[in-house]
């Protein structure tokens, strides 16, 4: 089975081709973070206009190199949502015209399934399976009794892991996507300013971001009002700290509450040295098996989009020629079985 994949859901355009929803046989990744760095953050207009100026080339440029013909292929897939609907809308044209004019059937995905299915590529899942999700959107706790079934168990309340880092990191002067940089300087840091690790309700697997978050600009502006040098090693790193803990800890849980026997991490954020670290130690500790995909397969890519598409293809599932994006689509409702269940 050969699908070929696009994702155009944020700020990257990608196109890869899969082979069983494993091999990756090619994966073309064309970032526009040069063009948005100016601005701060994500342009939504100017991230549609990219992809339009990129994506046939790419998907050219993707079936030239995958060594497959095109009438080969078994299926297109594309990001379906969630994500910015004018850039979705990109990939999703694309990726219609395509399946019709091959004549092959379309996959509409979910991009936080994407994510998660991004450990299939570098092995097999072990079922049941619990997959924290951190992105720069997401913060999530998903539950996977089996393949292609998701339950969200727990979520952020308001920020996503990424984006509180991305906004400590602007007050902290760092530029843009700053997620890498408060990484980079708290593990350079050798102490911590103490900040407060947020749990919620006991037993909730929920996150709350935005009080962590505003601690720390209020740190930074209490030393700006009184011309004090900020001290952005030890800021970083009391931050990193305190979502890493609280992170692992409700992940940790998870795994023991529901009797995982796998622990997916997946979502740009998975790329942070801190909580790589930290999880991994723990996992080791507590006997749990980690599963964490290489960099490249954490930030967006359509390979990963293949892969989830490939189980929706298995069980039978395929999209028709009208879907639009979805800025808001539903994880579980995107599960195997479930529009029969409907
Ligand atoms: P979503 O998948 O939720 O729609 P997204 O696709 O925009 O969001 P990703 O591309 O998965 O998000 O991740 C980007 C985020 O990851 C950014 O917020 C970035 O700052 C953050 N990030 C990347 N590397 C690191 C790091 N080393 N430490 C912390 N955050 C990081
Ligand atoms: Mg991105
Ligand atoms: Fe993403």
């Amino acid at each position: 089975v050969y699908i070929l994949a696009v994702e155009t859901s944020c700020d990257e355009t990608s196109v890869a081709v899969v082979k069983d929803g494993r091999e990756v046989l090619v994966n073309l990744v064309a970032s526009q973070i040069e063009t948005h760095k100016a601005f701060g953050g994500v342009v939504p207009e100017v991230a549609s206009r990219q992809h339009v100026e990129c994506i046939t080339l790419l998907m050219e440029q993707a079936i030239a190199e995958s060594g497959i013909a095109p009438e080969q292929l078994t299926a297109i897939a594309v990001t379906e949502g969630p994500g910015l609907v004018g850039a979705l809308l990109v990939g999703i044209m694309a990726a219609k015209a395509l399946a019709f004019s091959l004549d092959k059937p379309l996959i509409g995905t979910h991009h936080i399934a994407g994510h998660i299915y991004a450990n299939q590529l570098i092995g097999e899942i072990q079922y049941p399976a619990i997959a924290l999700v951190v992105s720069g959107g997401h913060t999530e706790i998903v539950r996977m009794e089996s393949e292609g079934r998701f339950e969200v168990v727990g979520q952020t309340r308001d920020d996503a892991v990424g984006e509180a880092y991305d906004k400590v990191a602007r007050s902290l002067g760092f530029p843009y996507p700053g997620g890498p940089h408060v990484d980079k300087a708290a593990q350079a840091a050798n102490s911590a300013v103490p900040l407060p690790r947020v749990w919620l309700e006991e037993g909730s697997y929920d996150f709350s971001l935005s009080g962590l978050k505003s601690a720390v600009l209020n740190l930074v502006n209490q030393s700006r009002m009184k011309g004090e040098e900020i001290d952005a090693g030890g800021i970083a790193r009391g931050f990193q700290e305190s979502v890493v803990e609280v992170l692992v800890g409700k992940a940790v849980r998870a795994m023991r509450q529901f009797g995982a026997k796998q622990l997916l991490l997946c979502g740009g954020v998975a790329a942070n040295g801190g909580l790589r670290s930290e999880l991994t130690a723990r996992c080791e500790a507590e006997g749990i098996t980690l599963s964490i995909p290489p960099m490249k397969y954490c930030t967006d890519n359509a390979a990963m989009i293949g892969a989830a598409a490939y189980i929706k293809w298995m069980h039978g599932e395929v999209s028709d020629l009208y879907i639009k994006g979805e800025p808001g689509m539903s994880l579980e409702n995107w599960s195997v079985g479930r529009s029969k269940e409907q």
